[in-house]
């Protein structure tokens, strides 16, 4: 145990050497770097994951035809249903199963799913949270002692506590890295929350977006008096344009959201400049694709499909994540060299189907929806192929007749005029088990939702 943690205390030194300027790094060198990654996941995959093993057979193909990252769409495009039909198979048998953290999914996509991630990779997690944490940290006065609390599903059984715990048994963290951190439920009361906040003083509040406008909303609301942070940041969901603004202005309070999955825990972080995401590629090779996995060009918004060459537990490469976005072709101007993704536009399975074979893509229902800035928060729900239920939030200055006269005639002309709204204004809107507040609910007819196909090419 004792000469475990030795270990692995020194494999966090090592790999923490470097991570805090590493996105300032020449592209060249990043680009090297994915590439060695590259080589050694796919050798590793072939030996360890009886998945790759299998496939690469299959297509008579051999680690050695996987030199870049470009050479992992010779892999199939792996979805979330192919995956659940036997986890086992993606799973590495180098280690025993215990060995591993197990780490469920917060079942968005609607189908629940555990994800194993070895202590190596989640030790080198750690390490490139600096990447992160560093365009966070020019908002606080000492970077390396502050206090965060983080609002999760779960509390402290919540992901990134998992992740902390568990890498606290195999290395004993620098201790400059001794970040004090609270853990709070989104299942507690707002009033329990804020006043937990209050007695904890954080720097940083760390939660996902439907969290934010839920907390913003309510002090805004309700004027109740709560300690403010330096900085507020999200590593999930979205927040409406309306709730940027109110914690930027009203609260004065800087705003940097992260793009973490539990596949993939690092895949980009927001900058000072607010552009996009930096991705961070050498870890977390990304590309944009149509529905029928084709490569799209920069700049076309498709969805998204990765690669983790981080971590060594269910190893997860050509993976559909199903994010829609695009990768940003100009280069951003804080001096990072990492390539931007746009902020994500909702997910493929979020298209709503109408009659006559009309498609209506979820960006262009939130930019409806949110257009004009009074609406905080909002969840759609199709119940049948024709109606429409539309519960928002929404600030208490906001003309409601206005708002629901815009949107009963954007509805119509966007989703075809046999389609009925039932709106609803609401101070909060229920979270899922998984404690996400999805946007949008679209009708299937099928429970393979999963299946479930976009059509063949994303259009604004
Ligand atoms: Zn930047």
């Amino acid at each position: 145990m004792f000469m475990g943690r030795l270990r692995g205390s020194g494999y966090l030194a090592y790999h923490l050497r470097g991570q805090a300027r590493y996105p300032f790094r020449p592209l060249a060198t990043v680009m090297r770097d994915q590439s060695r990654r590259v080589r050694a996941m796919v050798a590793y995959a072939y030996r360890y994951v009886p998945y790759y093993r299998e496939t690469l057979d299959r297509l008579s193909l051999r680690p050695c035809d996987f030199q870049s990252a470009d050479d992992l769409a010779q892999l199939p495009l792996l979805r979330t249903a192919e995956y659940c039909r036997d986890p086992e198979r993606f799973l590495s048998t180098e280690k025993p199963r215990g060995t591993y953290l197990a780490l469920p999914t917060s079942g968005s996509t609607g189908l629940a799913r555990i994800i194993y991630h070895d202590a190596r990779g989640c030790l080198q997690n750690i390490a490139h949270a600096e990447r992160d944490r560093m365009a966070v940290a020019r908002f606080l006065g000492d970077p390396l002692r502050y206090r965060e609390s983080v609002l999760t599903r779960d509390g402290l059984t919540s992901t990134p506590h998992k992740v902390q715990e568990f890498c606290r048994q195999h290395a004993w963290f620098p201790p400059y890295l001794g970040i004090q951190r609270q853990y709070l439920s989104m299942f507690d009361s707002l009033e329990h929350n804020v006043g937990e906040l209050n007695r904890f003083q954080p720097d940083v509040i760390h939660s996902i977006g439907s969290y934010l406008a839920e907390l913003f909303g309510y002090l805004k609301r309700t004027g109740v008096p709560c300690h403010l942070p330096r900085v507020v940041t999200y590593g999930s969901e979205g927040v409406s344009e309306a709730v940027r603004r109110l914690i930027l202005e009203d609260f004065g309070l800087p705003l940097i959201s992260a793009y973490q999955a539990t596949e993939a825990f690092k895949l980009g972080f927001e900058c000072e400049q607010h552009s996009g995401l930096h991705l961070n590629l050498d870890l977390y090779p990304l590309r944009v694709v149509d529905t029928d996995g084709k490569t799209l060009p920069r700049g076309e918004t498709g969805e998204v499909v990765v690669s983790n060459l981080v971590n060594r537990g269910t190893v997860l490469l050509n993976y559909h994540l199903g994010d829609l976005a695009a990768l940003l072709p100009d280069p951003c101007p804080c001096g990072r060299t990492l390539p931007l993704l746009s902020f994500l536009r909702g997910r493929a399975r979020d298209f709503l189907r109408f009659g006559e074979g009309r498609i209506v893509n979820p960006w262009a229902l939130d930019r409806l929806i949110c257009e004009g800035q009074e609406v905080w928060q909002y969840q759609l729900v199709q119940e049948t192929p024709t109606r429409l239920r539309l519960a928002l939030v929404v600030p208490p200055t906001c003309d409601l007749e206005q708002t629901r006269k815009r949107l009963a005639a954007g509805l119509a002309a966007l989703c075809g005029p046999e389609v009925t709204l039932e709106l609803a204004l609401v101070e909060r809107i229920q979270r899922t088990a998984g404690g996400k507040v999805p946007p949008l609910l679209a009708w299937r007819p099928d429970a393979e939702e999963e299946l479930f196909r976009a059509p063949a090419r994303l259009s604004d």
